[in-house]
Formats: structure tokens, C-alpha cells, sequence
């Protein structure tokens, strides 16, 4: 019996997909420790939009590291963390005209939603937040309670509670307008609903399928938030950083969110941070009332302020993941084209996108034969059924050809002997 089967809890689940034991990595590409390689469409989940040991982003760290830099301090200032901040400031906030405080939670995406939930309650003192179908938040109590997946709600072993669920955009397809449900309902005093203090969104919902919620829902969305007095929270942990196509996943949309949630790919190298940005108004927390250990993740910090100094002075990286995203969207129409929209859908946008097939089986079929073919990519949605292509961004085109063409194998072999339909 090998030593993960023999001594790691069954709770790991990657692992079961893609049962190799991974050595090395570079780029979009990954070794395992007999040699063998593998094109990285999985991409730590979208914490790796660099692509793996980035070579800008480890020679900054190694320099740190070699001059003694501090690697771990609490919420003490540092000069890593003051290089972070002012190029935050200069590179991101100011060149899109946004004015939020950044509040450095515990290194996760669960503790940056955790303090983003939290803070929302304290600043409107109600308890109530509304989380949308096939949300996906984290998987600590608070953030679980705001997740829709049943499979990791089963998992808490309390009751969730004070969340509010509302259809997402198109849930009940796209002749009902959700808004106008929640409008409502919120309008009614007799309804049953108390009055929440915010909501929580994901602008595309990663885990929960790539469903894209429209400009003018979400804009909506924001206009009811202000009509009924909650707090608008964009949870980008996974479609920020570049993955949706710009920094942040709604600068096309024209909202101003009250509250931010960043993690994933922020430190760049795959390194634990996460920060939530609040608008300088809702700052009302008290020293150390909310806090954690690991906040000063200065390695962390290092590596994003590298990946900001390099990749976001000025387009051509957002040109690029254009380009790359339109390779993409080109491979996946022609296959849809091929077998047809009731077999095989296209979603997402930029560099999330995916193919939603009939049924997670047949997701996990093509995902099986990509990874015997040298391919790793993972399924996604409410059942499954979505294989999820997150390269890295700065994957190389050839290699994002290669990683098309086993895709597209992999999908004709599985989809020439089935021939069920998406619902
Ligand atoms: C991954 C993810 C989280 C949770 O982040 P963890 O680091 O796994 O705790 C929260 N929200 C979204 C949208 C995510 O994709």
C-alpha cells in the first residue's frame, strides 16, 4: 500500500482524479516523479494563472528569501506588505478610479468570505445574507452556509443558517428574470423574508458550472442591493486576478461593489493570501476583533507584488488572455457545433470557460481519457457535468493547442459511443 492510501484521510479528492505523484512543475506543465508530463488545465483550481514557478515571480522571492526578508508577521508592518499596498494602490485601484480599504484576513479564500460575511452583519446589524444556486463560497461554517453544494454542505454537521438563497442569473432559464423575483419579495412585508444586510456573488460561478451572470442583471443586481439597503459582496477568489479576462471579473459591468474577496491566484505563485476590500466606510472594526496568525504571509506578499509590476502596467497581458480565450471559445464552439447544443453546451468566458455535457459521467469520462492522454482538467457544476478548462494564463499557445487537441480527442471519443442529451 502506497503512503497516501495507507496514512492520508479519504477527504482528499484531486488526487482520486489524477493518481500520479507529481514532482516538478513549470509553466502549464507538470512532471510526476517518473518523468512523465502532463499540460495543466486544472491550474490549482485558478490559483496558478501565472503558470507554475513563474520565473519572474521566484526570482523575486528567492532574493527576499536570501536577504533575510521577514517571512512571518502577524499584521506587523513590513516592507513587503508596504510594497504590496503601494502597488496595489498605483497598478490596480487607482487606474480604475476604486477607493476600498485592503483588510488582510487568514491566507484562504474561506477566511477572506468569512470576514467579508461578518463584517457585513456588523455593519448592518442583520443577520440575513443572501447566496445564490450553485454558489460557491468555501467550505468553513459561515462561507459553507453561503455554498449551495450539497454534497460539501452534508459535510458541516450543524444546521446552516442565515443565508438566503435566490435563483442566480438564468436559473429558471432565460425568459424568467430572477431580479424581479427577489424585488419582490423583498418589496412584500409579507413575504417572509427579513432583510438581509448583503449579498454575496460569485459575477461567474466556478465551481458551480461557469454560469455567467449578464452586465444588466448584475447592474440590477447592485441598483436592488441600494434599494433595499444590503451590501453588494463580489466574491473574486476564483474568477479574479486576470482569469474572467480583466483584473477584476465585473470592470465591464460598471458596479462598484461594497466589498471584495481575493485569493486564489493574488499571491501569484500559488502561495496562501487572501484580502477582503471594504469601502473605506464600512472600516468600522476594532483593532484585533477580527484577526489570525497567518496574515502576514510576506512571501506571499513578495510574489504579488511581482506579478502586478509585470503583468498589469499596462494591456498586453489582457490582450493576450483575450486571444488565448477566443482559441478556446473556437475549439469548444466547433465541438459543439459538431455534436450539437443538447450534447454539448459551451460556457464561461475569458479563461474560464467549459463544456457542459449531459451528465457528470460523461464529464468524467472525457476528463479520465485527457488525463490517460497526458491532459489535466476537472469537472465542475451542480452535478458534474461541466469540464472546466483553467490553463494558466501564461500558458504558451502551442502548448494550449496541445492541451485543445487532447480535449478535443478525449470529448469525441467519449461523446462518439454516448449519446445522451443536456437538460
Ligand atoms: C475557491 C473559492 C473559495 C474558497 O477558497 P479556499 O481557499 O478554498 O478556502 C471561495 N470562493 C470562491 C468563488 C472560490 O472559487
Amino acid at each position: 500500500m502506497d503512503i497516501f492510501s495507507e496514512l492520508e484521510s479519504n477527504v482528499q479528492c484531486y488526487a482520486r482524479a489524477f493518481p500520479a505523484v507529481f514532482d516538478k512543475a513549470q509553466g502549464a506543465l507538470l512532471t510526476d516523479k517518473y518523468g512523465q508530463r502532463y499540460i495543466d488545465f486544472l491550474a490549482g483550481a485558478g490559483s496558478l494563472n501565472y503558470g507554475h514557478n513563474n520565473p519572474v515571480l521566484k526570482r523575486a522571492l528567492l532574493n527576499y528569501i536570501e536577504h533575510d526578508g521577514i517571512a512571518h508577521s502577524l499584521d506587523l508592518h513590513t516592507s513587503a506588505k508596504e510594497e504590496f499596498l503601494k502597488t496595489f494602490k498605483t497598478l490596480i485601484l487607482e487606474p480604475r478610479e476604486m477607493s476600498y480599504h485592503l483588510q488582510f484576513t487568514g491566507p484562504t479564500g474561506a477566511n477572506a468570505v468569512e470576514a467579508a460575511l461578518k463584517l457585513a452583519r456588523k455593519v448592518k446589524g442583520r443577520t440575513n445574507i443572501i447566496a445564490f444556486t450553485n454558489g460557491f463560497h468555501g467550505v468553513t461554517q459561515g462561507a459553507l452556509s453561503a455554498t449551495g453544494n450539497r454534497h460539501h454542505r452534508e459535510g458541516a454537521g450543524i444546521p446552516l443558517q442565515h443565508i438566503i438563497r435566490m435563483p442566480y442569473c438564468g436559473y429558471h432559464g432565460w425568459d424568467v428574470d430572477t431580479l424581479k423575483m427577489m424585488d419582490r419579495q423583498l418589496s412584500d412585508p409579507s413575504s417572509g423574508i427579513d432583510l438581509p444586510s448583503a449579498v454575496i456573488i460569485e459575477t461567474i460561478q466556478g465551481e458551480g458550472g461557469l454560469n455567467v451572470a449578464e452586465k444588466k442583471w448584475l447592474q440590477g443586481l447592485s441598483a436592488l442591493c441600494r434599494k433595499h439597503d444590503m451590501l453588494l459582496i463580489v466574491d473574486d477568489i476564483q474568477a479574479g486576478c486576470g482569469r474572467s479576462g480583466t483584473f477584476f471579473s465585473f470592470e465591464s459591468y460598471d458596479i462598484q461593489p461594497d466589498i471584495i474577496t481575493l485569493s486564489k491566484s493574488l499571491s501569484g505563485f500559488g502561495l496562501p493570501m487572501a484580502i477582503v476590500l471594504l469601502k473605506p466606510e464600512l472600516d468600522i472594526w476594532q483593532p484585533g476583533e477580527h484577526n489570525g496568525t497567518f496574515r502576514g504571509n510576506n512571501h506571499a506578499f513578495v510574489t504579488a507584488t511581482a506579478a502586478l509590476k509585470h503583468y498589469w502596467t499596462n494591456s498586453d497581458f489582457e490582450q493576450s488572455i483575450a486571444h488565448k480565450a477566443q482559441l478556446i471559445t473556437k475549439a469548444f464552439k466547433s465541438l459543439s457545433a459538431r455534436f450539437g447544443v443538447t450534447r454539448l453546451r459551451c460556457k464561461g468566458r475569458g479563461l474560464m470557460q467549459g463544456l457542459e455535457c449531459a451528465s457528470g459521467e460523461i464529464a468524467e469520462e472525457i476528463t479520465q481519457q485527457a488525463f490517460q492522454r497526458g491532459l489535466i482538467v476537472e469537472t465542475s457544476g451542480n452535478r458534474g457535468q461541466v469540464v472546466k478548462a483553467f490553463c494558466p494564463l501564461t500558458i504558451e499557445e502551442s502548448v494550449l493547442e496541445d492541451g485543445l487537441a487532447i480535449l478535443t480527442a478525449s470529448v469525441i471519443a467519449t461523446l462518439s459511443k454516448c449519446h445522451a442529451q443536456v437538460s
